[in-house]
């Protein structure tokens, strides 16, 4: 009697093991997201079932970044629903709820991880890439911007609107408003404005009951949380309000390299101690990295010193003169240029620089000057092409 009753609980254990593991029916879920959706917005052409159709595959692959997670899951992911309307995103809430899926809300999919498609339990993603409209308004300096939109998308917008607004936010151009400002955000502007959630100032959500909520409607406790506290924990941002900030018509960048042998350590260990002390205006990074050494088969290491300043090169070099001489600057190490242009400086110049400076040879600055003149949104681009870098 005690054995049978063993083997009945371990049978019904495996069982709810098993049905816990399997896959509900994407069917149902479409069903369910259909029913959920006025044909006036019609959902059909944003569903892409997982299956190893080409549509799907390009589908999943736009937005996974990390080149390791290439393959999608096949046996947890049911699909991918790239919402055109915010009532795309309520019904893919409410329907994922519903039939036990997991929701894997994906923007511009920078998720080092692969949090944002990727699961061990069913899930399904939501992609959010088809809703990235941008709005400025250079009168109220804030804009409206949608979690599909790129960062780049969006310092594009503001130059476009004004040269003297910008947004402090991250680094790399195709990095998602949705995670990034959900994560908090930081840029070359941290010192002077601090974080990117510090320029918040409304969001639209869609919450765990599938309703559109603003900063009034879902109250301060969940407008904090969202502000930093991670993306994928609190619901769906369809968008942020943003706050803009004042910036100069011109101003300055620099990367000077310095060796071991060239004194890189104490330029390192000065630079720990002055660049808290340094105008808020200016922000210095130092990369120390392995790099080729002077002889051959020689390896050394290089400390990379980076630096952005609200302000002149003239201004620049006499702070750095007299806060961290030791560096070296030279005034032809500072470029000239206007805020958006520091941002495609940042995002092309370390890859585009090595590889230019090695081809184009004594070239490139001068390349690089007439790009700036006649392609200066860089709309030509390609991973070794020439960045549009004012230098005046
Ligand atoms: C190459 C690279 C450079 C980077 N540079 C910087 C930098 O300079 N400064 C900086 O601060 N950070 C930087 N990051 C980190 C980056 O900000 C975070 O990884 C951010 O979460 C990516 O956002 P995403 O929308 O592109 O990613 P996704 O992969 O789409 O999403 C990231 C997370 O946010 C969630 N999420 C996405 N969209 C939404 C939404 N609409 N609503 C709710 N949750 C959502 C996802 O589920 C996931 O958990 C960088 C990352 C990479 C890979």
């Amino acid at each position: 009697m005690k054995d049978a009753l063993s083997v009945l609980c371990l049978v019904l254990l495996v069982s709810v093991l098993e049905a816990a593991e399997t896959k509900p029916n994407p069917a149902n879920f479409i069903e369910c997201l259909r029913y959920r959706t006025s044909p006036e917005y019609p959902i059909t052409d944003a569903i892409f079932i997982a299956d190893n159709t080409t549509t799907f595959l390009s589908s999943y692959l736009s937005y996974t970044k990390n080149k390791r997670f290439l393959s999608p899951n096949y046996e947890k992911l049911l699909a991918i629903v790239a919402a055109k309307h915010v009532s795309h995103i309520e019904a893919t809430v409410i329907c994922a709820k519903s039939n036990g899926v997991q929701l894997r809300t994906r923007s511009g999919g920078h998720d080092l991880e692969g949090l944002s498609y990727r699961s061990s339990v069913p899930f399904v993603i939501l992609d959010m890439h088809n809703l990235r409209s941008i709005t400025v308004d250079v009168s109220s300096k804030k804009a409206w911007v949608q979690s599909g939109a790129t960062l780049g998308e969006l310092y594009v917008k503001i130059s476009e609107a004004s040269q003297t607004l910008a947004f402090p936010a991250g680094v790399c151009p195709t990095v998602g408003a949705g995670g990034h400002i959900s994560g908090g955000g930081y840029g070359n502007l941290l010192r002077k404005y601090g974080l990117t959630v510090d320029h918040v100032g409304d969001a639209q959500l869609v919450d765990v009951n599938g309703k559109l909520l603003n900063r009034a409607t879902m109250g301060e406790d969940l407008f904090w949380a969202i502000r930093g506290g991670g993306g994928g924990s609190f619901g769906v941002i369809l968008s942020w309000k943003i706050n803009l900030v004042e910036v100069p018509k011109i101003m300055t960048v620099f990367r000077v390299n310095k060796t071991l042998e060239q004194g890189g350590t104490d330029v390192l260990y000065k630079w720990q101690l002055v660049s808290t002390k340094f105008p808020d205006d200016l922000f210095m990074r130092a990369w120390p990295q392995a790099v080729n050494g002077t002889k051959r088969g020689e390896r050394t290491i290089a400390v990379v010193f980076y630096a952005q300043f609200l302000g002149t090169a003239d201004k620049l070099m006499s702070i750095m003169k007299q806060s961290l001489p030791e560096l070296g600057l030279k005034r032809k190490d500072c470029h000239q240029m206007s805020w958006f242009n520091t941002t495609l400086f940042w995002a092309d110049f370390p890859a585009a620089k090595i590889y230019g400076t090695k081809y184009f040879l004594g070239n490139l600055q001068r390349l690089m000057q007439v790009k700036a003149k006649y392609d200066p949104e860089n709309f030509f681009k390609n991973e070794q092409s020439i960045p549009p870098v004012h230098v005046m």
